[in-house]
């Protein structure tokens, strides 16, 4: 049935494909008639060991105030965010996820008259928002390596650029930057671009990242995002953070809901920070699950991208065959079509029992 009203439907949200999220468990487990607990996912970065145990012991005791509004400023949370990385509260903005932080961007700075610049195989959110906020859009090319090219990212901003996306480590494809090159990118670059580190992997990182808080600290109009859905494991909290120069992190301000982030998201969080302990665990499993599927890719003579975060990116060929065939065995991967890397799949590290069963499967479905 065609609604009269969708005649009136806003030309910027009509164009948008939805985001694919990696499959549910048990959505899979419904569909192929499988036992949930059977089934382990690979498909969304999550954090395989769980969610930190100093945020859920925090957020178990905060429980019984969910009667109440959270504080929609969230003095705690902001407080112990700047705390731990030397900043001022008022550098600091919290919000549904990251990814609520990427819309504020794009609400504030994005609109018929701007563009947006990120990279070729970059976070699709990037575009999402910037489609939402009717931008302009420069896609510059990727490198041979599937990176970012930041000399011909460079190059792409124009009198009309207001934002650019850069990802690092880059999802999906896992490359970092070269710290140096990002000096370079950043050296005279005009001062009415936004330039948006969105560092998801920054704490669990398995090369080095570049000092991008120094250029918060100088004043520069640049916002550096991160979650706690990745190093801290708590994906289904909806929490992310960004620090920026406060009249920028105002004017996010702004645009936000009086209540963006939840009351146990803000605890949770807050509590997580102070969890060393589980960070460091977090980035021991990157290392293993990257070193065990190194050697899964040379065993199986698969070309890989040697990434610097929470996952690799595979190349199998027929990506969609593999994800499809790798499903009533238990195993849930991402297909990469929707990034235009068809022969592709990408593989979250699990834990080694997991990685094991991935590489099991992977080698049946290729027939080796
Ligand atoms: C996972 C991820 C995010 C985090 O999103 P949240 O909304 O904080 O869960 C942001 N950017 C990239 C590149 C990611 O991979």
């Amino acid at each position: 049935m065609m609604m009269k009203i969708l005649e009136k439907l806003n030309p910027n949200v009509a164009g948008i494909t939805p985001y694919e999220p990696g499959r549910p468990i048990e959505e899979v487990a419904r569909e192929l008639n499988l036992d949930p607990a059977e089934i382990i996912k690979l498909a969304s970065n999550e954090n395989a060991l769980g969610p930190s145990p100093k945020a859920v012991a925090a957020m178990r005791e905060a429980l019984p105030t969910c009667h109440r509004y959270p504080d929609g400023g969230a003095y705690l949370l902001r407080g112990k965010l700047a705390e731990k990385y030397g900043f001022e509260r008022e550098h600091v903005l919290v919000g549904n996820g990251s990814n609520e932080i990427l819309e504020l961007a794009g609400h504030c700075f994005l609109h018929s008259g701007a563009a947006a610049v990120f990279s070729q195989y970059s976070f699709v959110v990037y575009r999402l928002v910037s489609m939402l906020c009717g931008a302009r859009m420069r896609e510059v090319p990727a490198t041979a390596g599937l990176g970012h090219d930041l000399a011909a990212m460079r190059e792409a901003v124009s009198p009309d650029t207001a934002v650019v996306f850069l990802c690092n480590p880059n999802n999906p494809t896992g490359t970092m930057f070269e710290p140096a090159a990002v000096e370079t990118f950043m050296d005279g670059l005009p001062e009415d671009v936004l330039v948006i580190f969105d560092e998801a992997y920054a704490e669990i990182a398995l090369e080095a990242m570049p000092d991008t808080l120094r250029y918060v600290r100088e004043g520069r109009p640049v916002l550096v995002t991160r979650t706690f859905s990745k190093a801290y494991g708590l994906a289904g909290l909806r929490l992310g953070y960004a620090f920026g120069a406060p009249p920028l992190v105002r004017a996010l301000n702004q645009a936000r809901q009086p209540f963006n982030c939840n009351l146990l998201a803000q605890i949770g969080g807050a509590a997580a920070l102070a969890d060393d302990d589980f960070v460091a665990a977090s980035r021991k499993l990157c290392r293993e699950g990257r070193d065990y599927l190194e050697g899964v890719c040379r065993e199986l003579d698969l070309e890989y991208v040697p990434g610097g975060a929470i996952f690799m990116l595979i190349k199998v060929g027929d990506g969609a065959r593999v994800f499809a065939e790798l499903q009533p065995r238990g195993v849930i991967v991402r297909p990469m079509a929707g990034y235009q890397l068809p022969e592709y799949i990408r593989v979250t590290y699990g834990t080694m029992a997991e990685n094991k069963r991935f590489a099991a499967g992977l080698a049946e479905v290729l027939g080796e």
